[in-house]
């Protein structure tokens, strides 16, 4: 491996704001996410697939690939990441390196693809991702990507995260070594003010952002940087001026948050955008640091206002939902901060969550778990679509929340179904995403389809059975049973 790319490696696995890393023992943090992956376990998503995600949300970037074509291909636009400007991050840019290139090196291939994309689109940056092909053939695009910066005049961007080094959280991480290494801190911004912020770690999914923006917006708080949902390069290359950070999932994209904070002073705070109460736990702490940072204290009280009224207005929203969902249970299967910061929207709602995935959470997102749900939280690990099926069918959980990889079991369980992950086509952040969650919940639970799909076809006269009942052991040999 490229030596550079295992220094970086070694740089976050050290990373001190990560508790994950660092609860880990020597031997089991070299070992890490270097660990490699099994064939077929990529589908989950490589390291050179999480950097793409961490940074294709920058819209006005031509996001390069350079690799074969299959690599664009699985990682193209499966976000539903939107854009209020630009649509170039959108389009597909790849080398496309063919058998001749694996040969002879691809590296004069990915120069004259930079200088197409810049004749043909003049972005105000191309974002070069090194794949496993390339690296293995020792293309060195951080060479490249400094000469085409010279001659283009254009800055070229080198994300070295190749598929093979580690799963998609690492590639989250070393996409943003790469802005902390070639971007952040290379603009300044026309003015700044007391009330400019970071958000880090939100890719505006559906356009979630755009939930939160006007509440930022009233209290006078400006996005200086969101990084990355939505951003313009220039934003990103000017964030080093914002007073404070939010981070929005504490696993993507910590390193940004305490990096930057070590290098600009800039303090952050973990937060979450799911649930009213977690909103308002938002807005507090950032008003929180902005005051730390100098902004006047009137920023508080005035936080508390909004605060007061939006709470009530959501909740008079939700009111007229309670009724039809108090007491409906719930199955979560997602992860990470989700865990538990939609366990309390949910709860909020009158829903009761029965059981709650945390295979990818850390030890302080179980503890906040425990701290909604009880100690008896129902906390599981990891549950086999069998399992998650037969809790389904045997009505342990009137509806499932999770990502699109498991929809088919609960539709197979003829039992409703809602996407609350990645792929997700509705927005769920702040007040505003609460009520719609609510919305879509209740639009799931009570559309009339269950009924027609769980009738008996007109040939049946019980269920047929989903499942193929275990084979009966065979008979014992007649001789046999005689002797
Ligand atoms: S970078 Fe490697 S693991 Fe990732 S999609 Fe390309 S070939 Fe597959």
């Amino acid at each position: 491996m490229d030596a550079r790319v295992s220094s970086k490696i070694q740089d976050v696995f050290e990373e001190p704001a990560c508790e994950h890393n660092q609860n880990k023992s020597a031997k089991e943090k070299k070992k890490g996410c270097t660990k490699q992956l099994s064939p077929g376990a990529a589908a989950g998503g490589c390291a050179f697939d999480g950097a793409k995600i961490a940074l294709q949300p920058i819209v006005d970037v031509a996001h390069l690939v350079h690799g074969p074509i299959a690599c664009e291909g699985n990682s193209w636009d499966n976000r539903t990441s939107f854009s209020s400007s630009a649509t170039l991050y959108r389009t597909g840019f790849t080398t496309d390196i063919n058998e001749l290139d694996v040969i002879y090196g691809g590296e004069k291939r990915l120069f004259k693809s930079v200088r197409e994309i810049v004749e043909k689109y003049n972005p105000p940056a191309v974002f070069v991702y090194q794949t496993c092909v390339t690296a293995l053939i020792g293309d060195d695009i951080e060479a490249v990507c400094k000469k085409a910066t010279e001659k283009f005049g254009t800055p070229v961007i080198p994300v070295n995260s190749p598929g093979f080094v580690g799963p998609k959280n690492l590639g989250n991480k070393l996409g943003g070594e790469a802005l902390l290494d070639y971007v952040i801190g290379t603009a300044e911004p026309e003015y700044t003010t007391p009330y400019d912020i970071n958000i880090i770690g939100e890719y505006n999914l559906s356009g979630e952002l755009w939930q939160i923006k006007p509440l930022l917006d009233a209290l006078g708080v400006r996005i200086l940087s969101c990084i990355s949902g939505d951003a313009k390069y220039k934003e990103v290359a000017y964030s080093h001026r914002a007073r404070a950070s939010m981070m929005v999932c504490s696993k993507s994209m910590i390193n940004i948050a305490r990096k930057m904070e070590e290098r600009y002073d800039i303090p952050f705070f973990e937060g979450s955008f799911y649930g009213i109460g977690d909103m308002s736990e938002t807005l507090r702490e950032i008003a929180r640091l902005l005051i730390q940072k100098g902004a006047p204290e009137e920023l508080r009280d005035r936080t508390e206002a909004l605060i007061a009224v939006e709470e009530k207005r959501a909740f008079e929203r939700i009111a007229s939902f309670r009724s039809r969902l108090e007491g409906k249970k719930v199955l979560l299967i997602t992860g990470g901060v989700k865990s538990w910061s939609v366990v309390a929207a949910l709860q909020e709602a009158g829903l009761e969550v029965v059981g709650t995935s945390v295979k990818k959470s850390t030890k302080e997102d179980k503890e906040k778990i425990m701290e909604l749900m009880g100690q008896d939280a129902h906390m599981i690990d990891d549950m086999t679509p069998r399992e998650m099926y037969k809790m389904l069918r045997d009505a342990q959980a009137d509806i499932m929340l999770s990502g699109g990889r498991s929809q088919f079991i609960a539709l197979k369980a003829k039992m409703p179904w809602l996407d609350i992950n990645q792929e997700r086509h509705h927005a769920y952040a702040g007040y505003e995403g609460m009520v719609k969650l609510v919305e879509e919940i209740d639009k799931a639970l009570y559309n009339p389809i269950w009924e027609q799909v769980r009738r008996l076809a007109p040939w049946e006269t019980e269920p047929t059975p989903l499942v193929k009942p275990e084979p009966e052991p065979a008979a014992a040999p007649v001789a046999a049973q005689a002797a």
